[in-house]
């Protein structure tokens, strides 16, 4: 089970993992805690859906999502609460974070409690969610991971075996700096040290590292389906152009819940989520040999 705050977080961060298990027959199920409303729009004859114009992204978005699971494979999609029951709160401290329905005000035990609801009903042996910080600090990423911390807690016996927080190890971001030092859409902006960065971990801190780049094609794929909000000028295709499949199919995560099972490598990573875990036996029903 897959927790993002946006439509496109699960493409932009975990694409490639979800790509990777639903290929391998895991049940896997996203669960999107909002619809994007305030995202920027990219697509210039689109603009006039903009949440101060006729606030009409978050429906669009639901459209875009559906063929990023499709690029990706992934058939268990679900909104929070059902669609439109959250509002994306937008950027820190702007006044959309107090909009009624937006998520980052949203009571942490009822949120949890919807999440639960799906927990139980598919009983995920893995979560993945971002880490306390919401990996980068937007609003709804930090209450992400928190209504799936609670909800995981609330869950008791059938709480997920194990939980991986989002992860970028600081080598890879070091790397991408500096191939990014020249380009015009630098994700990075005026940082010139992997170190000044709000993410990016030891690579000590980092348990498992999936290599999805086998679909790599598919994360593109989903890449592009989120049109409104990546535009083909983005540093995402750049990555894709001139990095290959390694940069964007392989994914890193931390494990904040769980035992971490065999690795290997430097670091002792394991390259697979449910490294450690009993698959055959796991499942709501005999088809689900895994549940991701
Ligand atoms: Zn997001």
């Amino acid at each position: 089970m897959f927790v993002h705050a946006h439509p496109d977080d699960e493409t932009i961060g975990t694409g490639a993992t979800m790509a990777h298990y639903a290929a391998a027959g895991a049940h896997v199920t996203l669960v999107t805690c909002t619809l994007g409303e305030e995202g920027e729009i990219h697509v210039p004859a689109l603009s006039g859906l903009a949440a101060d114009q006729a606030d009409q992204l978050g429906g669009y978005r639901i459209a875009e999502l559906d063929a990023a699971c499709r690029a990706l494979g992934v058939t268990d999609h679900r909104f929070l609460g059902g669609a439109g029951r959250f509002r994306d709160s937008g950027m820190m401290g702007l006044p959309t974070n107090d909009h009624p329905r937006a998520f980052w005000g949203a009571d942490l035990d009822e949120a949890a409690g919807l999440l639960l609801e799906i927990i139980r009903e598919v009983r995920p042996q893995v979560l993945v969610t971002y880490d306390p910080n919401g990996f980068y600090g937007h609003p709804d990423h930090i209450q992400a991971h928190r209504v799936a911390m609670r909800a995981v807690e609330m869950a008791g016996d059938l709480a997920p075996r194990k939980v991986y927080w989002t992860a970028v190890p600081r080598s890879v971001l070091a790397a991408g700096m500096a191939q990014f030092a020249e380009s015009s859409d630098n994700p990075f902006g005026g940082v010139s040290n992997a170190d000044d960065l709000p993410f990016g971990s030891p690579e000590s801190e980092i348990a498992a590292c999936v290599d999805g780049q086998k679909h790599a094609d598919a994360k593109l794929a989903a890449i592009e389906a989120h049109a409104t909000q990546i535009p083909p000028t983005s540093w995402l295709f750049a990555i894709a152009g001139n990095f290959g499949s390694g940069a964007l199919g392989v994914e890193h995560y931390r494990l904040a819940v769980g035992e971490k099972g065999s690795g290997s490598g430097e670091y002792g990573w394991e390259d697979d989520l449910f490294a450690g875990l009993d698959t055959a036996s796991a499942g709501a029903t005999p088809a689900a040999a895994a549940s991701a």
